[in-house]
């Protein structure tokens, strides 16, 4: 696995990225040139994966890959990186997301300048990898999922122009000025020319995103993230007040007889009551009469001459 390389090269408030959402400073980390692109599933080439949902402007900006199995074969298959780069995001956003992975690529264009990617790799089972982690091409980053159980298991993966975008999907216009149509993308950079430098790449682009979880397969890594203390400051007030409202309450002396000692009833009322237990003198309950293998044949054979009939006689065999 590789390690954090973070090389802060220069702290600049581009805001100019991203007019219309607040981006925290953007840093930038020297990542190694992305050498070329493969598909995430089934390496090398997609194989045994079709993809059953393609790419369209203003509609699914993203593939769904399956397994050729169907249904939930896939599941927990292995969601490899299309190419070197750095783990922009790695969380659980849960809702329509779940589990998602977006990794930032640098690479040489056939016209040798230097463009920046993002994939992104959703509804994913488990996760591998953590925030600003390195990443080689094919390096398992996750599995395929059902995003919690709410779809059939499929891979949904987007490449996207503008590193800007992160959650952000309805503030950018779902075109090609923003996305790549991903297969066509990977079929045309299958090599890309590297360099031995580093590439400074700038992370941090996205505007924040509420809820989820950054929780990964290293807790170690993931739990200095989570042991954040409250910027608010404000865990303090609430504690008092949780503790108040789930205080029981001292019950009044006539209650708690009430509930602790049975229901005192007027003499009357408890004579009816035991009158009824007692068995009725004109019509007492019938006890169960148990008739032995023997008494029945006895019986039976007694009544021989008589024509067998579908109707069995009662006394003979009492309902069950
Ligand atoms: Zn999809």
């Amino acid at each position: 696995m590789y390690l954090l390389n973070k090389i802060p090269i220069a702290l600049c408030g581009l805001a100019l990225i991203t007019p219309n959402l607040a981006v925290a400073a953007i840093d930038y980390l020297a990542i190694p040139l992305a050498s070329g692109f493969d598909f995430p599933v089934g390496k090398p080439d997609s194989k045994g994966y079709y993809k059953a949902r393609g790419f369209w402007p203003n509609g699914h900006l993203g593939e769904d890959w399956n397994g050729r199995g169907g249904g939930n074969t896939d599941l927990g298959d292995p969601v490899s990186a299309i190419g070197d780069g750095i783990v922009v995001l790695s969380r659980d956003l849960r809702m329509g997301w779940g589990n998602v992975v977006i990794i930032r690529h640098a690479f040489l264009d056939k016209s040798n300048k230097v463009k920046f990617i993002d994939s992104l790799y959703g509804h994913l089972n488990e996760r591998t990898v953590v925030l600003n982690q390195r990443i080689l091409k094919g390096q398992k980053i996750g599995t395929i999922g059902t995003n919690h159980g709410m779809y059939i298991a499929h891979l949904h993966f987007e490449i996207r122009k503008n590193i800007s975008i992160g959650m952000h999907r309805s503030k950018f216009a779902k075109t090609y000025a923003n996305y790549y149509s991903p297969t066509s993308f990977i079929r045309a950079n299958r090599q890309c020319q590297t360099s031995q430098k580093l590439h400074p790449t700038p992370v941090n682009t996205f505007a924040p995103y509420p809820g989820g979880s950054p929780r990964a397969k290293f807790p170690r890594i993931a739990s200095t993230i989570l042991k954040k203390p409250s910027p608010r400051g404000d865990s303090k007030k609430i504690i008092p007040e949780v503790q108040n409202s789930v205080k029981p309450a001292t019950p009044k002396p006539g209650l708690l007889r009430a509930l602790t000692s049975p229901p005192r009833l007027t003499p009357k009322v408890q004579d009816i009551i035991t009158e009824k237990k007692k068995p009725s003198l004109l019509n007492p309950a019938k006890p169960r009469k148990r008739i032995g293998l023997l008494s029945r044949l006895r019986s039976r054979f007694s009544k021989e001459s008589k024509p067998r009939s579908n109707s069995r006689p009662r006394g003979l065999f009492p309902r069950r």
